[in-house]
């Protein structure tokens, strides 16, 4: 494993501070060289010279409402994507599904070259304007910051003074995920005026519904899989790890939810009256869930952990990761950490049970000496690539049921009250299984690549994440290797209201994704 090293995006973007908006020439414009990279001050001085092309391009993208959940709207945005890839040389096809069309994208060079595709989200998620520090969460605002820690608005004008990285552009989609795909139209039409030429085919797939979930996504892939048959996928979304250091991700875990319920009295009991006497399905539930994990944390369930292994290479990739765990438990006010890994990275490599809520009666100001009719616990169940979504729920309702419950998926009847002690309704969904490629895999090694050339050294390897994104059936459904590259600054505010997009990130994303893009794919 190469040395991981830590270059700060940072510090890289402190190479942009002061750039002034330049006028184009025709000097940017190399020799051509099929397959081999774009000079760093190359691409660094195409950036430079582009950033108000790039912002203005941004700006009018954002322009454009993009809530899946109003179909004008995303005709709208498709109709503007189709024009601006079919201008940047690339031959577009709308792919139908039975709620919002996704877009194909693609551009040809030869058929004996490997194909790379490009996965990107156009989507967002809805908007409440009164929530919003600005007019109009899809008319883009520029912002300062001020002593007081307050964003205030400036005028676009004074990006032809002196442009500050630091300065932010508000808006929704503005990260997630606008900002990461006029990065990638900017880094393919800055190459091409480099004269750069591919060595590879680019197909580019356009998601219109990722923040619904992209439920009619894979199935289009499939009825479509000549069209985006590829050797590798590259992602570009999302923010690098937490200390802004340049970063390529190669996976994400799945998730699953249940809801475990116990029954008591049919009604509410006085615990005078009948304590010692009257089950208490808190009791019940507390006693069930106890059973699950130790006290430090780790899941006692039979073969909850089975499959997953971790090498020394790996290991030392997990390692190399510099996640301050000592500042994240004192953020928190935490004594100390779970034991199921020996770091925060080695931790999520495992699939997790999680207590996410908890009820029975009444607590607090509300609390009444009653033994309660039920107790709920509501379960989520992050995934990892060694646990089949199915044998992980079967192991944890097989230990359920050695606790001696009665489980069912369903509320019990009276029947079922009468006669079984201890029942417990299991209700689960699994929403999405995990996604994980190889480090080496082609991707993998195209992203690292050009991370390489940009910034001299290896970037951060997260093996995977976390959380959770609805991409693992996709990326199923078009069976090739993925690997993320990271643009946005993590403190974006995604999802919520007053989204925004660092400047420094913004124009540092489209360095990044043209020294990706300018790298040779590692395919036979
Ligand atoms: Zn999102």
């Amino acid at each position: 494993m190469a040395k991981i090293a830590a270059t700060t995006l940072a510090a890289a973007s402190l190479l942009l501070p002061m750039a002034t908006f330049a006028q184009e020439t025709d000097e940017t414009a190399a020799e051509k060289t099929r397959g081999g990279s774009l000079a760093v001050e190359k691409i660094r001085a195409a950036v430079d010279a582009n950033a108000a092309r790039a912002i203005e391009l941004f700006r009018e993208f954002l322009a454009l409402p993009n809530d899946a959940l109003y179909p004008d709207d995303i005709a709208t945005l498709v109709d503007w994507m189709e024009h601006a890839f079919v201008s940047r040389g690339f031959t577009v096809e709308r792919i139908e599904t039975p709620d919002n069309a996704s877009l194909y994208a693609g551009r040809h060079v030869d058929d004996a070259l490997p194909t790379v595709l490009v996965y990107l989200q156009a989507d967002g998620q809805p908007v409440d304007p009164s929530a919003w520090n600005q007019a109009d969460p899809y008319v883009a605002v520029l912002k300062e910051k001020d002593d007081q820690g307050r964003w205030n608005e400036i005028p676009w004008e004074r990006l032809g003074q002196n442009l500050s990285p630091d300065w932010r552009i508000f808006a929704r989609s503005a990260s997630d995920s606008k900002g990461p795909m006029t990065q990638f139209m900017m880094a393919i039409e800055l190459l091409d005026k480099a004269g750069f030429e591919a060595s590879y085919n680019l197909k580019v797939l356009i998601d219109t519904e990722e923040e619904l979930g992209s439920p009619n996504l894979a199935e289009a892939i499939r009825a479509n899989s000549d069209l985006f048959a590829a050797d590798m996928l590259l992602i570009f979304d999302g923010p690098p790890h937490a200390s802004g250091n340049p970063t390529v991700s190669f996976g994400a875990r799945g998730i699953a939810t249940i809801t475990l319920t116990t029954y008591g009295p049919k009604v509410a009991q006085h615990s005078g009256h009948y304590g010692n006497f009257v089950p208490n399905p808190a009791l019940q539930l507390s006693q069930l869930l106890a059973s699950m994990k130790s006290p430090d944390g780790r899941v006692l369930i039979e073969g909850f952990y089975d499959g997953i292994e971790l090498d020394d290479e790996t290991v030392a990739v997990l390692e190399s990761v510099p996640d301050d765990e000592t500042a994240i438990l004192e953020s928190m006010a935490l004594a100390e950490a779970d034991a199921v890994g020996r770091s925060l990275q080695e931790a999520i490599q495992y699939p997790s049970l999680n207590i996410r809520g908890l009820s029975a009666a009444w607590t607090g100001a509300e609390s009444r000496t009653i033994i309660p009719p039920t107790a709920v616990a509501e379960l989520d169940v992050r995934l990892v690539k060694e646990s089949d979504p199915e044998r992980i729920i079967g192991l944890i309702r097989d230990h359920t049921e050695a606790q001696g419950f009665h489980v069912l998926d369903r509320e019990p009847t009276r029947a079922e009250r009468l006669t079984k002690p201890r029942i417990v309704s299991f209700v689960y969904d699994v929403s999405y299984g995990a996604f994980r490629s190889d480090f080496d895999a082609p991707p993998g090694l195209m992203a690292r690549a050009g991370m390489r050339h940009l910034y001299g050294e290896e970037p951060i390897l997260i093996r995977s994440m976390g959380g959770s994104i609805p991409i693992a059936p996709i990326i199923d459904a078009l069976d090739v290797p993925a690997a993320t590259v990271p643009t946005v600054n993590i403190d974006n505010n995604q999802h919520s209201p007053n989204e925004n997009l660092r400047l420094g990130n913004f124009l540092e994303g489209i360095a990044i994704l043209m020294s990706v893009l300018s790298q040779a794919p590692p395919v036979e």
